[in-house]
């Protein structure tokens, strides 16, 4: 069987000791093993720092970009073998796996174009010079520089291409190394970018390394000037938040955790209109795509009371339409869970959900594989506001006056979503929401090829308060200051200056 190795201190190495096995979880069959027993982290970490970080700070945005576009472009010749990875080690169908390949390589590129337009610096200059005093000689100026450190970028097992790309892309620019984690369970398609990127020689030594396996006790080596960018689930998030030396060092941490999305239809909106077909399909695809395991899925349906009805048949239809199944298929609209836990970590929400299934259920499918129907449940108990399903599970709520104030229930969210084309009641939803959300999508029919709220683009950002982690990630260059540190240079303005190249 393939043993995954990790690649730290510029060599691949194995771990030791006991190693989990990653199944495909459409038939079950093991299809590698991976451990991080044995691995020197601090080693690891160590190396990357010494050696990584300077020569990632001599190059320039423009050179750091070049280096994001040839991973990209690797990643692009190879992407039908890592499409057939993702459908054997994630589940996923050929249309899933494409979204989650495609997705990063469409990242790494956006990365290098904002990496081409820095130029030639090395550091950000931030905003404009200040004059500080009756005479103009005193002067500041705010800058940001790579930090010193490491990124440690930990990712959730749903987007093991994309989440390798979209953090590494963006600390990679900033001028940080990364040590990067895939989720075990899903480490394959990962583990092969790597093996791309260092085949080829695409990113200098030390620049980029990584950990398959257990992450350990990575965090406890973690000092200052590192910064840990961590996607997962909550409480995972919060054990590294609190964790002791990560406290008493303040290590940057952001968590991008889980969140209780909702789609609120205005009530503007009539069936058979274009904005209902809209909405009707946006849901459906959040609730099959990748098996409904993305932290952007639309977790609750608001429906104003006199649509419910109609609402509540429509999707049972279309549910009804979605063939599960062995994701090899072209037909195949929806496949397995990613793993055995997931499925009965799915299973238990849904009993938690309570309420009535207008359409499927916990019940497993099939006697092989992790495969669960596509689950709408209505009349849901409070806990829907409190548990999120990471499954084809969504739930319908009905709303007589504000939704904005049902959503908000969910205790903050990575993206909302609302269907209406009444201003004002878009504006008054959206400036409602807001404060409770990363990211607000407003559905429109004639938008062409909309990817719906469960796309994350690079342009925009990606977060959101509460229990979606409190972090921001992405969002075009704002995205960097995450793996840099904003300093206010205060002193004479020629020496400021000529500090920033401009005398
Ligand atoms: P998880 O169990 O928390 O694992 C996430 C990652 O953390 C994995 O790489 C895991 O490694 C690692 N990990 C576990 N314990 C750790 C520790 N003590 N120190 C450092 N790393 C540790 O989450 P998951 O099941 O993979 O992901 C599902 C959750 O992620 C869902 O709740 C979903 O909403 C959320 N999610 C959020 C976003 C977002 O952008 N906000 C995106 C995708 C998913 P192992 O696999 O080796 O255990």
């Amino acid at each position: 069987m393939l043993e995954l190795a990790s690649y730290v201190g510029a060599r691949w190495v194995a771990g030791t000791g006991a190693a989990h096995t990653l199944l495909n979880p459409t038939t079950e069959e093991p299809l590698a093993r991976a451990s991080s027993e044995g691995i020197d982290l601090d080693a690891a970490l160590r190396h990357a720092r010494t050696v990584g970080g300077p020569a990632l700070r001599a190059m320039t945005f423009a050179e750091r970009g070049a280096m994001l576009k040839a991973i990209a472009d690797a990643m692009q010749g190879e992407r039908e073998a890592l499409l057939d990875l993702a459908i054997a080690n994630g589940g996923n169908t050929r249309s899933d796996a494409k979204f989650d390949v495609d997705g990063a390589i469409a990242t790494l590129l956006a990365y290098s174009e904002t990496g081409l337009s820095l130029g030639a610096a090395r550091f950000l200059v931030d905003g404009e010079g200040i004059q500080l005093g009756r005479s103009a000689r005193f002067h500041g100026q705010h800058v940001a520089v790579p930090r010193r450190g490491v990124a440690v970028l930990i990712n959730a097992f749903n987007f093991p291409a994309w989440g390798f790309a979209e953090k590494a892309a963006v600390a990679l620019l900033a001028g940080m190394p990364v040590l990067s984690k895939p989720a075990t369970s899903s480490a394959m398609v990962a583990h092969r970018i790597m093996q791309i990127i260092v085949e080829r020689k695409l990113a200098p030594e030390g620049t980029l390394s990584f950990l398959v396996g257990s992450a350990r006790d990575l965090v406890t080596h973690l000092g200052a000037q590192d910064v840990v960018a961590f996607t997962g689930s909550g409480e995972t998030g919060a054990q590294i938040r609190s964790s002791r030396n990560v406290v008493r060092h303040a290590v940057r941490v952001n968590i991008e955790a889980d969140s209780l999305n909702a789609a609120v239809l205005g009530p503007d909106v009539e069936p058979r209109s274009d904005m209902y077909e809209l909405f009707l399909k946006d849901v459906v695809r959040d609730m099959t795509q990748k098996a409904g395991q993305k932290c952007t899925a639309i977790r609750r349906i608001l429906v104003p009371q006199e649509w419910y009805g109609s609402v509540k048949q429509d999707l049972v239809e279309l549910l009804g339409a979605v063939r599960v199944g062995d994701p090899k298929y072209e037909d195949t609209r929806m496949g397995p869970l990613a793993s055995r836990e997931q499925l009965a970590d799915a299973r238990e929400g849904v009993r938690v959900l309570g309420g009535r299934h207008a359409f499927g259920g916990p019940a497993p499918v099939g006697s092989k594989g992790f495969f669960m129907s596509p689950t709408l449940i209505e009349e849901p108990a409070e806990a829907v506001h409190e548990r999120e399903v990471f499954g084809p599970v969504a739930a319908l709520i009905r709303y007589s006056s504000n939704p904005a104030e049902i959503v908000a229930r969910g205790n903050g969210g990575l993206v909302s979503s609302v269907y209406s084309e009444d201003q004002d009641f878009i504006e008054r939803t959206v400036m409602e929401l807001a404060p409770h959300h990363g990211r607000i999508f407003l559905g429109h029919p004639k938008i062409e090829l909309s990817p719906g709220p469960g796309t994350v683009l690079p342009q925009l950002v990606h977060g959101g308060p509460g229990r979606a982690g409190g972090g921001e990630e992405l969002g075009g260059p704002r995205g960097l200051a995450l793996y840099m540190q904003r300093v206010a240079l205060e002193g004479s303005r020629p020496v400021i200056a000529r500090i920033l190249g401009k005398a």
